[in-house]
């Protein structure tokens, strides 16, 4: 199974990787994940990149590219895998149709979760992230037993500098502006299935099972 997750940030497109992979033993590739990774390596795309991540902004289209494109070699794909937070824009989404025409694959569903913004805003400026092994929490969603203390690794927590407010409105511009596109991409090609996800993930996780067993497609209509 191949399934890119589309959405505002927020909407709980990582939350939802997990579990996809948890239970159906899919690969989780999350752009951001690789990029964060890139920047705590202090590497030459790190350096580059790590000024667009803080202030909410996309980074170069070649950039995030050549880290999927190097993420997409590895063997654990062929199970099937997750896209979380790629594309982005058209122009990403045409490279990966190209990318997988090249490989005679193709995408099985494109998961719209749907979030409002103030259920968008209270979720990203809640999180906290391990410092150590990137292990997410809320404040209140899903608080760690000590404030400020990993529940599995006993680090540090902290809070991710692009879910500080304004780079979250910053994010949710970009959203509209550049990837908001991406619903009526996917839709012209049947591929997109679109679900309200300002409830809790468990739920939201059953609603993604339903579309499995029962694949509903959002057509578009007969011009
Ligand atoms: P995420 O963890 O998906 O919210 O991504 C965090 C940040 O990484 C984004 O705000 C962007 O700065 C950058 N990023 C992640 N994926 C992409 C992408 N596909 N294209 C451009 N920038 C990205």
């Amino acid at each position: 199974m191949r399934i890119i997750l589309l959405g505002p940030p927020g909407a709980g497109k990582g939350t939802q990787a997990k579990l996809l992979k948890e239970n159906f033993n899919l690969a989780h590739i999350s752009t951001g994940d690789l990029l964060r990774k890139a920047v705590a390596d202090n590497t030459i795309i790190g350096k580059t990149v790590k000024s667009y991540m803080d202030k909410g902004n996309l980074v170069p289209d070649n950039l995030v590219i050549e880290l999927l494109k190097e993420r997409l070699s590895l063997q654990d794909i062929n199970c099937g895998f997750i896209l979380d937070g790629f594309p982005r824009n058209v122009a990403q989404a045409q490279v990966l149709d190209k990318v997988f025409r090249d490989r005679n694959l193709n995408i099985d569903y494109v998961i719209y979760l749907k979030a409002d913004a103030p259920v968008i805003i209270q979720r990203l400026s809640g999180r906290r992230v391990c410092s150590k092994c990137q292990a997410n929490f809320h404040i209140t969603n899903m608080p760690p037993k000590k404030e400020g203390i990993c529940d599995n690794c006993g680090s540090h927590l902290y809070q991710r500098n692009d879910d500080k407010v304004e780079a979250i409105k910053n994010r949710l511009k970009v959203y509209l502006k550049e990837t908001a596109s991406l619903i009526g991409y996917y839709l012209k090609q049947n591929k997109l299935f679109e679900m309200d996800a300002n409830f809790p993930a468990p739920l939201v996780f059953e609603k993604i099972k339903n579309v499995f067993s029962n694949p509903t497609r959002i057509v578009l209509p007969d011009p």
